[in-house]
C-alpha cells in the first residue's frame, strides 16, 4: 500500500480510502501510481467548474500574493465583493461567510431562531445538514444521530414531497421550515414544486440548504429558482469556492436584522482567498454553463435508464442519481477499480455529480463503464 493511503495518524471517521490522489485537471485525477480516473465524485459535488479551473486558480493565486487573512473585525475586497454578486443574484439578500455547510446550516438556525423566537424545526426524513450538532439534530438520518443524542431538541421530520405530513407537522413552536431542493445524501430525491409552495404557505422561515444543489450544479445558479418559491434564508457551501473551504448563508432582504454584532462570527469565515475564488466561480457560472449542466444532465440520465440493475433514475441538472435492485456501495467499488469516480447516496443509490464542465464525451466514457461494471 502506498505512503499516502496508510492512515495510521488520522481518526477513523471514514472508511479506509482505497486510492490515494495527487494530481487533478479539468474532469480527470491522477493517483500516485499514475493512473487517470474519470471523476464523477468532483470531491463530493464540490469542484464544479473542474480541478484547477483557471478562473478560481488565478485569482487565488493573486490573492495569496496579497492577504492571506485578516479577520471579520477589518473589511476585505473579497468578502465585500462576493456578498455583492450574491445579493444580486437572490434579491438583495445580505451574507454571512464561514467555512463549511455545516456551520452555514449551524448558522441558519441560530438566525432562524433568533428571527423568530422559536424552537421548533421542520425538516426532511433522509435529509443531511452536516455533522455538526445543530446541523445534524436537523438531519433526518436517525442512524447518524443516534450515537449521539440527546441532540438540540425541537426538529420534527417529514418526508419529502408529503404535504399532508408537512402540514401536520406545523405547529406554533415552529420557526424555520428547512429542506434541500434534492436531497443529495438521502437519495437523490427532488422536492415537487407542490410541496415547496406548501412549505412556503406555512407561518415559518423557510430555509434551503441548497449545500450541495447550489452554484449551478442543478442548471440554474439556485436549485430553488426551478421551484416557483423564494425562501427567506439560503445556505451554500461545497462548489462555491471549487475546492477552497468556505460556507455561506444568504438571508433574503425582506428578514434581515435578526443578528446584531455580536450574535455569530467565525474567525476563518470570509477569508480572502476563498473568497476570491469564489467571485470568480460566480463570474464563470454563466447561462452558456447552466445550459450545459441540463444538457448533460439530461444525456446521463437517460443514459442510465435502461442500464442492467437501475430501477429509478432521477435528479435536477448533474446531480443524478440512479436507484439499483443491489447495494450501491460495492457498483463504486468496482466503477473506480475500472476508472470512474462516483458516489453513493444511501444504500442503494449511486450518485453522480461530475464537474459542470463536463462535455458529452465524458458522460458517454462514464456511461459505457457503468454499464460493463453493472453487467458483470
Ligand atoms: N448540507 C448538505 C445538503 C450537504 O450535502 C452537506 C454535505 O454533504 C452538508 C450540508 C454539510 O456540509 P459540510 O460537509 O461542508 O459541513
Amino acid at each position: 500500500m502506498s505512503a499516502i493511503r496508510l492512515q495510521s495518524n488520522l481518526l477513523a471517521t471514514y472508511p479506509e480510502p482505497r486510492v490515494a490522489f495527487v494530481e487533478g485537471c479539468g474532469v480527470e485525477l491522477t493517483d500516485d501510481e499514475g493512473r487517470t480516473y474519470l471523476d464523477f465524485a468532483a470531491g463530493i459535488a464540490v469542484v464544479g467548474l473542474g480541478h484547477r479551473h483557471p478562473a478560481p486558480l488565478i485569482a487565488a493565486h493573486l490573492q495569496l500574493d496579497k492577504l492571506w487573512h485578516a479577520s471579520n473585525l477589518f473589511a476585505t475586497d473579497p468578502a465585500r465583493v462576493l456578498a455583492t454578486m450574491l445579493s444580486e443574484r437572490y434579491r438583495g439578500a445580505q451574507a454571512f461567510f464561514c467555512n463549511s455547510g455545516a456551520e452555514a446550516n449551524e448558522a441558519a438556525l441560530k438566525y432562524a431562531r433568533k428571527a423568530t423566537g422559536k424552537t421548533g424545526v421542520i425538516a426532511l426524513e433522509q435529509g443531511f445538514h452536516g455533522r455538526t450538532a445543530g446541523a445534524l439534530a436537523v438531519t433526518g438520518q436517525p442512524s447518524k444521530r443516534a450515537p449521539f443524542e440527546p441532540l438540540r431538541p425541537g426538529a420534527r421530520f417529514v418526508a419529502p414531497n408529503d404535504v399532508a405530513a408537512l402540514r401536520d407537522a406545523m405547529s406554533d413552536d415552529v420557526g424555520l421550515v428547512l429542506l434541500e431542493p434534492v436531497l443529495g445524501e438521502g437519495g437523490v430525491i427532488p422536492l415537487e414544486p407542490e410541496f415547496v409552495a406548501a412549505a412556503r404557505e406555512l407561518d415559518a422561515l423557510l430555509a434551503f440548504d441548497e449545500v450541495q444543489t447550489g452554484v449551478g450544479r442543478t442548471g440554474t445558479f439556485f436549485a430553488f429558482e426551478q421551484l416557483g418559491v423564494t425562501p427567506d434564508l439560503v445556505t451554500l457551501a461545497k462548489g462555491l469556492a471549487n475546492g477552497l473551504p468556505i460556507g455561506c448563508l444568504l438571508v433574503a432582504d425582506a428578514v434581515t436584522g435578526a443578528f446584531e454584532p455580536g450574535d455569530h462570527g467565525s474567525t476563518f469565515g470570509g477569508n480572502p482567498v476563498a473568497c476570491a475564488a469564489a467571485v470568480a466561480v460566480c463570474e464563470t457560472i454563466d447561462d452558456d454553463l447552466l445550459a450545459a449542466v441540463v444538457s448533460s444532465g439530461e444525456r446521463l440520465r437517460n443514459g442510465l435508464v435502461g442500464l442492467p440493475h437501475v430501477v429509478d433514475v432521477r435528479g435536477r441538472g448533474l446531480l443524478v442519481g440512479a436507484e439499483l435492485d443491489v447495494p450501491a456501495g460495492p457498483v463504486v467499488d468496482a466503477a473506480l477499480d475500472a476508472g470512474l469516480v462516483c458516489l453513493t447516496s444511501g444504500a442503494n443509490v449511486l450518485r453522480l455529480a461530475p464537474p459542470l464542465v463536463v462535455d458529452h464525451t465524458h458522460v458517454d466514457h462514464a456511461l459505457a463503464i457503468l454499464r460493463e461494471v453493472l453487467s458483470a
